[in-house]
């Protein structure tokens, strides 16, 4: 099963406790498709610009995605700067950059019209709606997005939300989007809007599942119930950036590769999410996702279930 992803592919420089990186290789399709890859097959559009060359490419290539959407024009590719100095949980935007972003217009090529998946990434909801409407015959379409664009352009993702299976966002932006501080009010006016689930990313804490009583495809009957994955806890979070579209990547990826979306897999789907979020922090930028065996993973999984088991 192939998921076809849009979202920005960019260079990042950071700053956080453990050090600094510049103009590293990054943005939310690079690391949603670094770590679905491990999963299953993944498809991506964006764009970029003269400074993405082959090598940078051949990172995404070397892990079997599939980069013919990624169109290549004149200028700079996507850039921000971001800091961790004061809470590694949040980042801080020093400066976004959108550079060829600000006039891309995504075309799907016609090698990718039989995905089945569609992931959304973090990028201008016009430019996720416009991927969105060009594939209305997926089975699952899942989304993401941050404060800056749950501020400035509400109305244009109100839009996106309406087309969504799944919407993966973390506590502070689900509150400001549904502009209730609490959480579980928060869900549900979130999944009035659209969603049939909202996967809430709480950072060093792991994530909860909300459900609408909408059914997924094959599922028997609905889950209201919230559920809880555990994150694991590391000694040393060396760069959390990404690790949100990492756990996305690991959440959907698990997801493709399953017959059917129940609520097990679903579940199943969510651990796998925290264990890509957690090798995503351990180096900087996409360091630690290009190198990874699926043996890797799965005794991260175990470990995950170990977590959080109750006899
Ligand atoms: P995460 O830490 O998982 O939320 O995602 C971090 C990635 O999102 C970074 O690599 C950035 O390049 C990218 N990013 C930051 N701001 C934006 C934005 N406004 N739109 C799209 N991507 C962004």
């Amino acid at each position: 099963m192939a998921i076809l992803v849009v979202g920005s592919v960019a260079f990042d420089s950071i700053e956080t406790p453990s050090g600094t990186a510049e103009r590293c290789l990054a943005g939310a399709a690079t690391y949603f498709s670094l770590a679905a890859s491990y999963f299953t097959d993944v498809r991506v559009i964006a764009v970029v610009g003269e400074d993405f060359t082959a090598n940078e490419e051949e990172v995404l290539k070397r892990r079997g995605v599939d980069t013919r959407g990624i169109e290549h024009v004149a200028g700079k590719s996507f850039f921000w700067r971001g800091s961790y100095m004061q809470n590694l949980n949040e980042a801080q935007t020093k400066e976004t950059q959108l550079n060829v972003f600000e006039t891309f217009s995504p075309t799907i090529p016609a090698e990718y019209a039989d995905s089945e998946f569609l992931f959304l990434a973090n990028i201008d909801p016009v430019l996720q709606e416009k991927v969105r409407q060009q594939m209305p015959r997926v089975r699952m379409v899942c989304g993401d997005t941050m404060n800056y664009w749950i501020n400035d352009h509400r109305a244009n993702l109100e839009k996106v939300l309406h087309g969504l299976d799944c919407l993966l966002i973390n506590d502070g932006e689900a509150k400001l989007l549904a502009q209730d501080a609490n959480l579980v009010r928060a869900a549900k006016k979130i999944l009035a809007s659209g969603p049939k689930a909202l996967v809430v990313k709480h950072g060093e804490y792991g994530a909860t599942a909300f459900f609408s009583d909408r059914l997924f495809p094959g599922e028997a009957k609905s889950v209201s119930l919230p559920f809880r994955a555990p994150a694991l806890p590391l000694s040393e979070v060396v760069d959390p950036t990404g690790a949100g579209d990492c756990f996305a990547g690991g959440f959907f990826g698990y997801l493709a590769s399953q017959k059917e979306i129940t609520p097990s897999t679903f579940k199943q789907a969510m651990f796998y999410g925290g264990v890509m979020g957690s090798f995503a922090v351990e180096r900087f930028c996409t360091e630690r996702l290009q190198s990874l065996t699926r043996e890797e993973i799965d005794q991260r999984f175990a470990l995950f279930r170990e977590l959080s088991h109750l006899d």
